[in-house]
């Protein structure tokens, strides 16, 4: 029994392992979708910046057309003034030139502040497709390091998963199914270290004989408040400390592998 448990006490630290991994395959496409949103957000951006600076552009064009048909205008009424008979006629010419030169003038000035906006858009267009093009190769990077990534930890998992079928396989059945059984639905730890009286998966102290059975470690015993299988630590075996640990600071992090590994 003391074999199974050690086997059960391997198993479980293979699926501490499995767990983690898993979790970290979960988070990596996460990171890259929100790299993903920040692209996807300086595009549209710069969708809504290349339509408004269209729309300025074409609006300058029609400016420019009108200012033309004034300058015409003008042209036709200076000729006009070199024409007239009566001093009548000429304040009234004279009024008609005044008047396409003040237009002018408006038009000339909204025009100056058009180009000088559509100067701005430009600049800011530039600047976003600059800012685009850093984004677009740190998420291609990004994506391929993601990939490289996923790939180690599936062919990590790959490992475990042969390690943990080989190491279930010389384990009683029953046991396996009942650790496994434990294991969903007390977070992922189905085996317990008893310590001191106490069993490490929920602090409550065993009762005195079934410690003393324990100690024994010659059947596979459970804690009669979380069910989980208990087994006592002698001195030549060194508890696994994620077993003992975890659900008493559930936030700190599962140890590295060569923590877990136990002496041979
Ligand atoms: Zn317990």
């Amino acid at each position: 029994m003391r074999e199974e448990l050690k086997l059960l006490e391997e198993l479980q630290r293979v699926d501490l392992q499995l767990q983690e991994t898993d979790q970290a395959l979960q988070a990596l496409p996460l990171r890259l979708q929100a790299l993903k949103s920040d692209v996807e957000a300086v595009e549209a951006l710069l969708g809504r910046e290349r339509k408004q600076l269209e729309d300025v552009q074409r609006y300058r064009g029609e400016l420019e057309q009108s200012l033309r048909r004034d300058q015409d205008q003008l042209n036709k009424t200076k000729a006009k003034l070199t024409q007239v008979k009566t001093s009548r006629e000429y304040m009234a010419v004279q009024r008609e030139f005044e008047s396409s030169r003040r237009l002018i003038n408006e038009r000339e000035g909204e025009l100056a502040k058009l180009t000088a906006a559509i100067d701005q858009t430009q600049e800011s267009v530039a600047r976003h497709e600059q800012e685009l093009e850093g984004l677009r190769q740190h998420c291609g990077a990004e994506e391929q390091a993601t990939q490289t990534q996923l790939e180690a930890l599936e062919q990590q998992v790959a490992g475990r998963r042969g390690e943990r079928t080989a190491l279930a396989a010389r384990v009683n059945k029953s046991v396996v199914r009942k650790y496994e059984q434990i294991r969903r639905q007390r977070g992922g730890l189905g085996l317990a270290l008893a310590r001191e009286g106490v069993c490490g998966g929920c602090r409550m102290h065993l009762p005195p004989q079934l410690y003393n059975t324990l100690q024994r470690a010659e059947t596979i015993e459970q804690c009669p408040n979380c069910q989980r299988i208990v087994y006592f630590a002698d001195q030549h075996g060194a508890p696994a400390v994620a077993t003992t640990e975890l659900e008493a600071t559930p936030a700190a992090p599962v140890p590295p592998a060569t923590a877990l590994d136990h002496p041979a």
